[in-house]
């Protein structure tokens, strides 16, 4: 079970151990960024930046290392990646997109070998082609086809075409025992740890780095209260972004390990259409903290609903599955296919309500234009068995 996250409003009453502690943390892990940044080969670094405070905190350490190093020294380039599921936490993303934007620039102005990427997912693979092409229904926990399609192919695409270029690439993830048993559980099983390198689970020639597996969430926050980021700002965002949604984030899911903390029931950030979870409690968070947005989140708070809504009901659902097969479970009952063409259309039209009263782009033209091209399939697909099936079937 994941446990709640603390919060900056926690830890100003903290004592000097704690601050002696989060500063021996940090110190510890510079050093461990050094000794590793400074090894003679040359294989790209990918920093894994979700926009949380985790990525945040490690991304600013390896800045501050890069940074403190001569230009002659600064010989591996360091991606920073982030991926948009392309839909995902209005607020989240929007601070995820403006700081890799500072981050590029500053990192340019600095003269430090960094460039930032997006990875998004294919356009077959989104969401809502998923849902409204192909009438998956919204994922559930024992039907989550999400994270791989929309998190854990468009990075590990990145991360196969830099180790290809490169014979080999090093992934740092922001990953920390504390943030859950299953985290701590599951880093455990792989013996990572603060100063070890792991495999990648399915790209062989990657290996993985967690420079802050060892830190607590108080260590985390500590830190990043006292120092500002190196790219310009303040942390001040991040902060009223966590207090404002619960806490906690959606992590950055990079391998099928991972994917058990996307979509969990704790306050996070994830996608603002996630029916993984019971209740979008981040989304609920920002209408409750009373954010000047607040009609917009009730807006997609009540879209996600409407999707479970949907979603519990039988009669939205084909009797046969997309290959025109129907199957029945031992105990006789049918198992359903995906939504009715009528249910797919349904949803559209009400997303488009959605993003005409929302007044900001919620599916991109290239989605519609795959999905007009399923609809239109599957319509061609469906007149061809009923065809089939009054020419085989017996007149009366
Ligand atoms: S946040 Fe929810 S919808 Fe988004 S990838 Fe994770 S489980 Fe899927």
């Amino acid at each position: 079970m994941n446990k709640k996250p603390v919060l900056p409003k926690t830890i100003s009453s903290g004592s000097d151990e704690i601050v002696l502690r989060a500063i021996k943390c940090f110190n510890t892990a510079i050093g461990v960024i050094r000794k590793e940044y400074t090894r003679q080969h040359n294989a790209p670094w990918v920093v894994a930046y979700s926009g949380g405070k985790d990525s945040t905190l490690l991304l600013q350490m390896t800045w501050e290392v890069l940074a403190s190093l001569p230009s002659s020294a600064r010989h591996r380039k360091v991606y920073v990646v982030g991926n948009d599921t392309l839909v995902e936490s209005p607020l989240v993303i929007r601070h995820m997109r403006s700081s890799l934007k500072k981050i590029s620039e500053a990192a340019t102005a600095s003269n430090l070998p960094i460039e930032t990427k997006i990875t998004t997912p294919n356009v077959d693979q989104t969401f809502w082609v998923n849902v409204i092409g192909r009438g998956y229904i919204p994922p559930t926990r024992n039907f989550r086809w999400c994270t791989d399609r929309m998190k854990i192919i468009p990075t590990n695409r990145l991360l196969e075409r830099l180790t290809r270029s490169h014979r080999r690439a090093v992934l740092l993830v922001g990953t920390r025992k504390s943030e859950s048993t299953n985290r701590r559980r599951s880093m455990e099983k792989h013996g990572t740890s603060g100063t070890t390198m792991n495999r990648h689970s399915t790209i062989p020639a990657c290996r993985m780095f967690a420079p802050i597996a060892e830190f607590q969430d108080e260590d985390v926050w500590i830190t990043l209260i006292q120092r500002k980021p190196p790219w310009g700002g303040t942390h001040r965002n991040l902060i009223t972004l966590y207090r404002n949604a619960g806490g906690g984030e959606c992590p950055l899911v990079l391998t099928k390990e991972d994917a058990p903390s996307c979509g969990t029931t704790s306050p996070r950030f994830g996608c603002w259409t996630c029916t993984v979870v019971s209740k979008d409690r981040s989304l609920r968070g920002l209408i409750d903290s009373g954010h000047d947005d607040t009609g917009f989140f009730e807006a997609l708070y009540d879209f996600r609903e409407w999707l479970v809504e949907l979603r519990e009901n039988d009669s939205t659902r084909q009797r046969v599955r997309r290959n025109g097969i129907s199957k029945v479970r031992a105990d006789g009952t049918l198992v359903l296919g995906p939504f009715t063409l009528d249910v797919r259309k349904q949803i559209l039209n009400r997303l488009k309500e959605l993003e005409q009263y929302v007044g900001e782009c919620l599916i991109t033209e290239p989605e519609l234009e795959f999905i007009y091209d399923i609809w239109r399939r599957d319509e061609v697909t469906q007149l061809c068995r009923d065809e089939l099936h009054n020419a085989v079937s017996p007149k009366s």
